[in-house]
C-alpha cells in the first residue's frame, strides 16, 4: 500500500508540524503523486481538479528548498487573476508559518506600483503574480530574479484561455534557465504541454484523474 502521510517525505520536521497544525493529516492524490518528483528537484507537469490541493503541492516544493536567511526571490508563482494570486499567496503563508521569517509578496494589477517596488527593495522570498504585473517590474528592473529556484505556472489552463501564454513566456525567459519549472492545470491542454517543451527539462507528468 502506498503511504499518504506526509511524514513519508524528506520535509523539515517544523513544516510537518505545521501541516499537521492545520489539520493536513494526509496527502491529497496530486501530492501523493507529485511531491516526491518535485522534492527530488524534477521540472513536472501536473494536472488535477479544482480543489485538489495543487497550491501544497507546489508550496512544498517552493518551502523545502527556500534559505529564509537569504532575502532574495527563490521562487516566482504566476497566476492567471488577482483573486487567484491572492488566494495562493493566502495559502503559502499558511504553509510557511514557524517555517522561519519568510516574506511572500503578492504583485498583481489594479494595485499601485509603487508600493511594490518599496516591498521589492526590501525583499522578498516568494512573490506570487500576474503575468501584466511582473512584465511591469521586468521591464522597470525592480524585481531581481537571479536568486530563482522555482518557477510555478499555476492554472496554466486558464493562463492560455485568457491569451497569456506570450506573457508567461516572456517571463519565463527573464527566470535564470538553472531552475525547477513547476506546472499546474486543471484541464488538459495539448498547447501547454508544446509550449512548456519551450521552457521545461525533461518534465515528468502527472495525472489525477477526477472520479467525478
Ligand atoms: P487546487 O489548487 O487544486 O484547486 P487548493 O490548493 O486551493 O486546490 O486546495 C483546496 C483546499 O484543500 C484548500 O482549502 C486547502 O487548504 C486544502 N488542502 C490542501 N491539501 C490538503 C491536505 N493534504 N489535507 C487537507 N486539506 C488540504
Ligand atoms: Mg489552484
Amino acid at each position: 500500500m502506498t503511504t499518504t502521510s506526509f511524514s513519508s517525505l524528506p520535509l523539515a520536521p517544523a513544516i510537518l508540524a505545521n501541516l499537521d497544525s492545520l489539520g493536513y493529516t494526509d496527502m491529497t492524490p496530486i501530492q501523493a503523486e507529485s511531491l516526491p518528483l518535485i522534492l527530488e528537484g524534477r521540472d513536472l507537469i501536473a494536472q488535477a481538479k479544482t480543489g485538489s490541493g495543487k497550491t501544497a503541492t507546489f508550496g512544498l516544493g517552493i518551502l523545502h528548498k527556500l534559505a529564509a536567511a537569504d532575502f532574495g526571490t527563490q521562487a516566482l508563482v504566476l497566476c492567471p487573476t488577482r483573486e487567484l494570486a491572492d488566494q495562493v499567496a493566502g495559502e503559502l503563508r499558511r504553509l510557511a508559518r514557524f517555517a522561519g521569517n519568510i516574506k511572500t509578496l503578492t504583485l498583481t494589477g489594479g494595485s499601485p506600483i509603487r508600493p511594490q517596488v518599496e516591498s521589492l527593495e526590501h525583499g522578498a522570498h516568494i512573490v506570487v503574480g500576474t503575468p501584466g504585473r511582473l512584465i511591469d517590474h521586468i521591464d522597470r528592473g525592480s524585481i531581481d530574479l537571479t536568486k530563482l529556484q522555482t518557477l510555478v505556472l499555476d492554472e496554466a489552463d486558464r493562463m492560455v484561455d485568457m491569451g497569456f501564454m506570450e506573457d508567461a513566456i516572456r517571463i519565463v525567459s527573464a527566470c535564470p534557465p538553472k531552475r525547477q519549472t513547476l506546472l499546474f492545470s486543471a484541464t488538459y491542454a495539448e498547447d501547454i504541454r508544446k509550449a512548456s517543451a519551450r521552457f521545461m527539462r525533461n518534465p515528468a507528468e502527472v495525472k489525477v484523474e477526477s472520479l467525478v
